[in-house]
């Protein structure tokens, strides 16, 4: 902030960013207040379950590509700018490998590759949303979605879950479309559950949408944010949404599947059968490119182009949800068993954020469900050492005893 001559304080920075700056990401702070904790305790005493950083490292294919294109590549078409949808044999690639995997028939002009699912989502929101239009998603929900949606001018509505499945409601969804309702981001596997969308769950949202695009003839689109497709346990089937729903835009990303959160690499995925697909696909093109993206990064591209079936360990994960699953079922914890993504949503005996606070006196971080717009839970993410969850096993047992569930 800076002082006028009259000694008047005056805001420097837009009135977005002012309320954002003031409301920072409750994940973000914990997860500075995670590291400070760390350098006052020592490390091994902070058990740090507030971030979605994947602990287990990207598969060797992932380094091993990425040295043989730095060695043999012509480097001034590896690092140079390319098409703002991405390279084309590498869209190609993507193309095939969904439609060997889900019996789909894409080709690269179905591809966009991007900075990540957020940037992903945010091409796909600025390529649809006008000032006062709505977007739907189902509480509780990631918490970014809103400040994606308000990029735009749009406004987010939340649509409720049922709290014993955290399925979604779909007769709470047949009431909230409306008129102005653009588009309605799902995500399966899902943060902050764990939860996978049934088939019958994504037949019955595609069969309202359709009925209400009649209705009020109008186009809604499915954003389905897929972070955690490939994040699944025991054989758990993820439906893929365009074959179910024409309006569909696929918001893929590498951070989870491949362990690359800092590389920023994703796609896009835009069927034929969309609404206008050839303008929204130059819109999404064009979306990349004005919000600064240009492009997603050229050698990232390259290397996940020859790793697309390739996934990091997920045996650990599972590792890691049974062990904390189990001892905090047995402590009295309620909580739906995840199925994917690396997620636990624990009931909380009293509210979250006073939970959040009793679990720091244990040294153990959590993020309060009100984050996700759903309070009475928090999310916890087991994403970590297998030692970090063994040893703060004991810190729930004691939060167990503190609030009489055993
Ligand atoms: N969507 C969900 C549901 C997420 O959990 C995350 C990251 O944690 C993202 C999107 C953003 O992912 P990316 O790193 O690909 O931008």
């Amino acid at each position: 902030m800076s002082t006028h001559a009259c000694g008047k304080a005056k805001k420097m920075i837009s009135k977005k960013m002012s309320s954002l700056v003031k409301n920072n990401s409750v994940i973000r702070m914990m997860f500075e207040e995670g590291q400070s904790m760390a350098k006052e305790f020592g490390p091994e005493n902070v058990y740090d379950f507030s971030l979605g950083n994947p602990n287990v490292p990207a598969p060797d294919r992932v380094r091993d590509t990425a040295i043989e294109l730095l060695k043999n590549e012509d480097p001034i078409s590896l690092h140079g700018y390319m098409n703002n949808a991405g390279f084309p044999d590498v869209r190609k690639k993507v193309a095939d490998s969904l439609n060997r995997r889900f019996g789909t028939s894409f080709n690269e002009n179905n591809i966009m590759m991007t900075v990540g699912a957020a940037a992903g989502l945010n091409c796909a929101l600025k390529a649809l949303i006008d000032p006062g239009d709505e977007v739907l998603t189902f509480a509780p929900y990631f918490v970014e979605y809103k400040n994606y949606t308000a990029n735009y001018d749009g406004v987010l509505n939340t649509v409720a879950t049922d709290h014993e499945t955290f399925q979604p409601d779909l007769k709470a969804l047949s009431d909230a479309v409306s008129e102005k309702t653009k588009a309605l981001i799902i995500n399966s596997p899902n943060n902050p559950t764990g939860v996978i969308y049934s088939e019958e769950t994504i037949k019955g949202i595609a069969k309202i949408l359709n009925e209400k695009q009649k209705e009020f003839g109008t186009e809604i689109f499915i954003i389905s944010d897929e972070p955690y497709r490939e994040l699944v346990y025991t054989g758990a089937e993820v439906p893929y949404v365009t074959k179910y729903y024409d309006n569909t835009i696929v918001c893929y990303s590498f951070s989870k599947t491949l362990s690359l959160p800092g590389e920023r690499i994703g796609y896009l995925v835009i069927p034929d059968e969309a609404a206008d697909h050839e303008d929204l696909f130059s819109a999404v093109s064009i979306a990349n490119r004005v919000m600064g993206c240009v492009n997603a990064p050229s050698l990232f591209q390259k290397v996940v182009a020859e790793c697309l079936e390739e996934k990091a360990d997920v045996d650990f994960y599972a590792r890691n949800r049974d062990e904390i699953y189990n001892a905090l079922l047995s402590y009295g914890f309620k909580c739906i068993k995840p199925e994917g993504a690396f997620y636990l949503f624990i009931e909380t005996p009293v509210d979250d954020r006073e939970f959040v606070e009793e679990a720091k006196k244990e040294h153990i971080l959590v993020v309060p469900g009100t984050s996700f717009a759903l309070g009475g839970f928090v999310r916890l993410a087991y994403c970590v050492s297998h030692e970090t969850v063994v040893n703060s096993l004991p810190g729930f047992k004691r939060l167990a005893e503190h609030y009489g569930l055993c």
